[in-house]
């Protein structure tokens, strides 16, 4: 084994529970658990809807797949239908990826997502545990579990998921696509690296953020965390890297909310301790402050869960706010390596206002030629576009992108999400960078 390779984070290792990686379920104590303090009566919220129809031709799903009924269906008509009599939940929950463009649609501020994350709960809590889609879904939205054991050997676990006979498994017995090259894990992880160096580098009263990274960058894309870290010290920021744990977005998406409830509260106790002692929280990845902000609190009421929400920012977005990012790029001596930039929003960074913000702040970059691609939805949603029954659907929602793509000046593509950028290096072959790299590249 290399000496490269994580074989003590200690750190990290007690957050894993063994009970976690049940692919058969949670037990039924947890179950209930998981609607405790969940405000799953959401009949009155369906009062809202004026049946306009807006949520339904911005979703990307219901263009692609006939047989989905739309949000409009799967959100108040089907609280209503609950209302009259109390009815099951349809099957159709399921094949709503959660990308959330329905929420941004909708202009009565019908809580559609609240409405569909909770209705798949109950679907989920209903499902044959050890059916194959219970496994597999189970199994793809605990991918950080997985992630914590395989990248203690990152060489051998890529070698084995690149492998064949690996994918071929996956796809016969699991319904996860063989289609999709599954992502390498690095051979140190950030919080590896971030122990390594000593933690923060700046010390400060004032300045002080708590990082947010996530399963994918700490495990998978540990360069776009170091790229935070060093450029929130070159602003004399100093960095808490607390203990966490998954942000829960692919649990939401595949109805695992006893397992996304025990994630919520790990984080929510951490963090809010942290925003007590005068830290904001700072995520790299759009779907992890998607879910800190709008589902946590939507979902769970955890002591601390507002302050949390109310305290948590994404990256560029708390740097435009609270410092003269524009300034600094501008003043920077240094050339930006890739000038032609094709920058894809991803869906979760819309539904929080901020798919205009690699645009606004690289457009005004000399030397720098930024393209958007579209405001379709990449297609992927996470763990939707690795479901072999999905995949074709998924290329399909992500053709659009595609071809913008392929139009734009430059073979360099950027997006804050990971799985987005996985997509898009799938329909393209474009190298992907994260705002934070280019960010790092001009400034430090
Ligand atoms: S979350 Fe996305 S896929 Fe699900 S209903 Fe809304 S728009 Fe459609
Ligand atoms: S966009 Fe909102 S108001 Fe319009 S149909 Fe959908 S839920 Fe109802």
């Amino acid at each position: 084994m290399s000496d490269t390779e994580d074989t003590h984070e200690h750190e990290y290792e007690h957050e894993f529970d063994q009970s976690d990686s049940s692919p058969t379920g949670p037990t039924p104590v947890e179950s209930a658990e998981a609607f405790d303090g969940l405000n799953a009566d959401l009949r009155p919220g369906a009062d809202n809807c004026y049946k306009c129809t807006s949520c339904d031709t911005s979703c990307p799903v219901a263009e692609v797949d006939d047989e989905f009924p739309g949000p409009k269906f799967q959100g108040p008509e089907q609280w209503r239908l609950k209302r009259k009599e109390d009815t099951d939940i349809d099957e159709s929950i399921m094949s709503c990826s959660n990308c959330m463009r329905c929420d941004d649609a909708c202009p009565s501020s019908v809580p559609l997502s609240q409405m569909h994350n909770t209705a798949r709960g109950e679907y989920v809590e209903g499902m044959d545990k050890f059916s194959r889609e219970y496994i597999r879904n189970r199994i793809l939205a605990n991918y950080g579990t997985l992630a914590r054991i395989g990248s203690r050997v990152p060489r051998l676990t890529n070698a084995i998921m690149g492998n064949r006979v690996t994918k071929w498994f996956n796809e016969r017995l699991l319904g996860i696509t063989s289609e999709r090259e599954f992502p390498e894990f690095a051979h140190q992880t950030f919080r590896k690296w971030w122990n390594d160096r000593g933690g923060s580098q700046v010390t400060s009263e004032q300045k002080r953020i708590a990082y947010f990274h996530g399963d994918y960058s700490n495990f998978n894309t540990p360069e776009v965390a170091k790229a935070l870290v060093r450029v929130f010290e070159s602003f004399g920021y100093e960095i808490a890297v607390p203990e966490q744990r998954c942000s829960g977005t692919p649990m939401f998406a595949n109805g695992m909310l006893a397992d996304a409830r025990r994630a919520a509260k790990f984080n929510v106790e951490t963090l809010s301790a942290l925003v007590e002692d005068g830290y904001d929280i700072i995520c790299s990845c759009t779907s992890c402050s998607m879910a800190l902000r709008q589902e946590y609190p939507e979902l769970f009421d955890f002591e601390g869960t507002g302050e949390v929400a109310a305290h948590t920012y994404e990256a560029v977005e708390y740097l435009r706010l609270h410092e003269d990012l524009e300034g600094e790029l501008h003043d920077s001596d240094s050339e930006i390596d890739h000038p032609a930039l094709a920058y894809h929003a991803p869906c979760h960074a819309r539904n929080q206002g901020l798919h205009r913000q690699a645009l606004e702040l690289f457009r005004t970059l000399d030397g720098v030629d930024i393209e958007d691609v579209g405001d379709s939805c990449s297609g992927i949603s996470g763990t939707y576009g690795w479901k072999s029954e999905k995949y074709d659907y998924s290329m399909e929602i992500g053709e659009e992108m595609f071809e913008e793509m392929k139009d734009a000046e430059g073979t360099t593509g950027m997006t804050e999400c990971p799985t987005c950028a996985m997509q898009m290096e799938h329909g393209t072959g474009y190298e992907i960078n994260h705002p934070l790299e280019v960010i790092e590249a001009a400034l430090t």
